[in-house]
């Protein structure tokens, strides 16, 4: 990654981080890779996570070890292992990091890329789902990410999820004739995939297949009532979308997706869902919680933004080439730093005119030129030029823009 997608990158992070410690999510980190009987156990054996997309290699030891595909799975495995149940419930959670899939390589895909992500571990409160679901939406809409929709569903429990399933594998089997080869080899393992099949024939049988969705009962149909509802009064917009799995066997109850309608193909930007079994699976007691990722890359595709110069408050430039002048230079551009601005001096040997081409490369606001005499102060946006005393630089500089308004230029 180039300096200018880093620092359009820092800005998705920041704004994420930010949002969510306001909401008492706590930032946590887990290993690169791990145990590759995690994530078989954790995402599922029947995933296409599982089945094609993990880097998997053995240790010296002969260990199986798999490089992390996604996050839930080793912060579960974490709050189990750590003792976190002791904990007040719902442990909340944040994180940020590489990740990696085995996939082909395309606009929006690729086999090490970024998430952030969070979860609330131990509610089985619809609060949890629709506070997680709202944060995303704001982080989205606080970056400004254009054209982005909410997709909504439920899975059920696990347990009720039985009978639908029965019923969706026999619609499966009477239309099998019209299936993808693919969706037609796994419809015992995991016939839910059906509904995110892109080939035409499966979607026309798909089409008229039985829907989880219209048939939740009991606590399942109350709980996604109380979702709607609190995402209703917060104000939060979505569509109820039948047809919504989500590529990890995790899931219970609600599952929702963002999409973004400028990123093509690979139109998800995040996504999430309550895993009301996950800890249990890993060796935990029995913990509710629900929680969403979103791909970092994917959310600066959508922004697409044209990126201006970093930004700087302070260009250093010397009037003529001498070593004591640069010298001087250096030691200023240290102060200015250390009083909160950001400065920065020429490391190449320009000429003048040189340095002013590379303090408007870097958009320094404003140039001081040190002379062996004094030294000038340049506003680079108005021309504007004046002579300074140099005793005074930081003075002067801290009085017409003050630290606090400029300090760090883009984040
Ligand atoms: P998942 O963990 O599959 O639910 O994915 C969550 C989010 O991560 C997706 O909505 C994407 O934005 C992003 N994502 C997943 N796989 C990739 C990939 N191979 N390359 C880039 N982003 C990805």
């Amino acid at each position: 990654m180039l300096p200018d997608a880093a620092r359009l990158r820092a800005r998705v992070e920041q704004t994420a981080a930010e949002i969510l410690a306001r909401a008492g999510y706590e930032r946590i980190a887990t290993p690169s890779f791990e145990d590759t009987e995690l994530f078989e156990r954790g995402v599922g054996h029947s995933t296409d996570i599982v089945r094609k997309e993990m880097f998997t290699f053995e240790d010296k030891g002969g260990r199986s070890l798999t490089l992390r595909p996604e996050g839930t799975a080793p912060i579960c495995r974490a709050y189990v292992e750590h003792g976190m149940q002791a904990l007040a419930q719902p442990v909340k959670l944040a994180y940020a990091g590489p990740f990696f899939r085995h996939e082909r390589p395309q606009a929006g895909r690729y086999r090490q890329f970024h998430q952030l992500g969070a979860e609330a571990i131990g509610s089985d409160s619809p609060l949890a789902d629709a506070e997680l679901i709202g944060l995303l939406a704001e982080i989205l809409a606080e970056l400004g990410v254009p054209g982005v929709k909410l997709h909504l569903g439920s899975l059920g429990s696990f347990e009720a999820r039985q009978a639908y399933l029965a019923e969706l594998k026999e619609h499966l089997r009477a239309n099998e004739g019209e299936l993808s080869k693919e969706v037609r080899e796994r419809i015992d393992a995991n016939p839910l995939r059906a509904f995110d099949s892109d080939d035409e024939g499966t979607q026309a049988v798909m089409a008229t297949a039985p829907k989880l969705v219209e048939r939740l009962e009991g606590e399942d149909a109350e709980h996604f009532a109380a979702v709607r509802a609190l995402l209703d009064a917060a104000g939060v917009a979505y569509v109820i979308d039948p047809t919504l799995v989500r590529g990890l066997d995790y899931y219970t109850r609600t599952i929702f997706s963002f999409v973004c309608d400028r990123l093509g193909a690979q139109s998800e930007i995040g996504g999430g869902g309550r895993y009301d079994g996950l800890v249990e699976q890993l060796g935990g007691k029995p913990t509710p919680a629900v929680g969403w990722a979103a791909g970092i890359e994917r959310i600066m595709l959508a922004l697409d933004e044209e990126q201006a110069a970093p930004g700087r408050d302070v260009f250093i430039a010397v009037a003529e080439g001498g070593q004591e002048l640069r010298a001087r230079a250096h030691v200023l551009a240290g102060e200015l730093r250390k009083a909160g601005f950001s400065a920065e001096i020429d490391l190449g040997g320009r000429g003048l005119k040189g340095q002013f081409k590379q303090a408007d490369r870097v958009g320094a606001r404003r140039v001081v030129i040190l002379e062996s005499e004094g030294a000038q102060l340049r506003d680079m946006s108005s021309g504007e030029q004046r002579s300074v005393d140099t005793g005074n630089l930081i003075e002067e500089i801290t009085a017409d823009n003050p630290v606090e308004e400029t300090a760090g230029g883009e984040a």
